[in-house]
């Protein structure tokens, strides 16, 4: 397929933070950007040459930024799967509607993931009360996850005795869900692949990450595993890519088991909170990959320039007014990137800095002294 050149237009379904980095790393190749979203004050639209305010299932819009962009992307899982099956039929779209298909449900998340020979955490799917007939001791102490719209912790209902399971079900409105092994986490870590073809593939150095309360907190880069646990994630993000043809930018989240197993807890078929550190600490971010892979063009090098340490800024720390930005932007070691949004909530996320250093260790020591004189 031919490439796609700056100064093509490119679309994006979604217009948050992830659609804003990806705008301005089109942007600053000298792409065009089209975002469509509903929301008048979205994050990407502010920064986008044309924003489009309608509904990801408005045929008008669809119809308009299929016929004037190059190529559409999407900057989240939960877009309509009619909406990207018919941008499909007019433009070219990656990730492809089959591969997004399979991200957005979690029951089809596992089974395929399972089904290409990866290890994910022993489950069994739960679409009606019957499903919870028969032993479910094995896979308890669990948690129940609804199979859509899930994120951040949410949607999830951690679950000891069979009563629990029925329950959490109820409570989610008999909604299908999986029901998951709760297993004994030594860390967790992710890999983001960028992916143009079976020859063009690259995957970013594994990040660390730490969650507070269901949200990522801190990723950490290097991951602090050891090079064959980091060797075989790569390695299985990789074979996932290929076995669903992915082109694109895939985010893969792994368990890592406290006896040095791995194991796929979730995918994301887009860039990723944990692939933030890349804005600063490599030659191309995710941003810049999605829209190389978007454009048929080879990933760029994804080295790693310098050990980091990302720290999500959360609305929580938005009290009567603007936090002290000053302790970050006085502090050279730290990036801060803000997204624009126009109100603060607890758990919403508003920004993310960078903290670059010699080692992780000092990295970690910084981010977390900043992190504190925040509160
Ligand atoms: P979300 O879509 O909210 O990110 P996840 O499935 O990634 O959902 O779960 C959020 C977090 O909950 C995980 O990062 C992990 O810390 C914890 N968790 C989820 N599933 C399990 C499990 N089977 N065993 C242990 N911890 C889990
Ligand atoms: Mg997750």
């Amino acid at each position: 397929m031919a490439h796609i050149l700056p100064p093509a237009m490119l679309g994006i379904l979604g217009g948050g933070q992830l659609g804003r980095m990806f705008t301005m790393a089109a942007r600053s190749m000298g792409y065009r950007v089209t975002v469509l979203d509903p929301d008048v004050q979205s994050p990407a639209g502010m920064v986008a040459d044309r924003h489009i305010r309608a509904g990801y299932d408005d045929e008008g819009a669809l119809e308009d930024l299929a016929s004037n962009c190059a190529a559409v992307t999407i900057e989240f899982e939960n877009v309509p799967a009619d909406s990207l099956r018919f941008l499909e039929s007019r433009t070219r779209v990656s990730p492809s509607s089959a591969c997004v298909a399979i991200a957005q449900d979690r029951i089809a998340e596992k089974r395929y993931i399972a089904g290409a020979g990866l290890a994910v955490a022993p489950f069994r799917a739960v679409e009606t009360a019957q499903d919870l007939a028969g032993d479910l001791a094995p896979l308890l102490p669990g948690i129940l996850k609804t199979a859509r719209f899930g994120y951040d912790g949410k949607g999830q209902a951690r679950v000891t005795t069979p009563e629990d399971v029925h329950g959490a079900f109820e409570a989610f409105g008999c909604r299908p869900c999986v029901l998951e092994k709760r297993l004994d986490l030594e860390t967790e870590i992710s890999v983001i692949v960028a992916r143009t073809s079976t020859d063009l593939v690259r995957t970013f150095p594994v990040a660390e990450n730490w969650h507070e309360a269901g949200i990522l907190d801190i990723s950490i880069v290097p991951a602090r595993v050891t090079p064959a646990i980091a060797a075989r994630a790569c390695e299985m993000a990789c074979a996932l890519a290929e076995a669903m043809d992915y082109v694109g930018v895939l985010a893969v989240e792994f368990f890592v088991l406290q006896d040095g197993g791995l194991v796929i807890n979730e995918i994301a078929p887009r860039p990723h909170n944990s692939g933030h550190y890349t804005l600063d600490a490599c030659a191309v971010s995710q941003f810049g990959q999605q829209v190389r892979t978007l454009c048929q063009l080879p990933p760029a090098d994804t080295r790693l320039l310098s050990p980091v340490v990302m720290v999500n800024l959360l609305g929580d720390i938005w009290r009567d007014d603007e936090p002290a930005w000053d302790l970050i932007l006085s502090e050279p070691a730290a990036v801060l990137h803000l997204y624009g949004k126009a109100s603060a909530r607890a758990g919403r996320k508003m920004g993310h800095f960078n903290v670059l250093a010699e080692t992780v260790d000092v990295a970690l020591e910084k981010a977390e002294a900043l992190k504190r004189a925040l509160r």
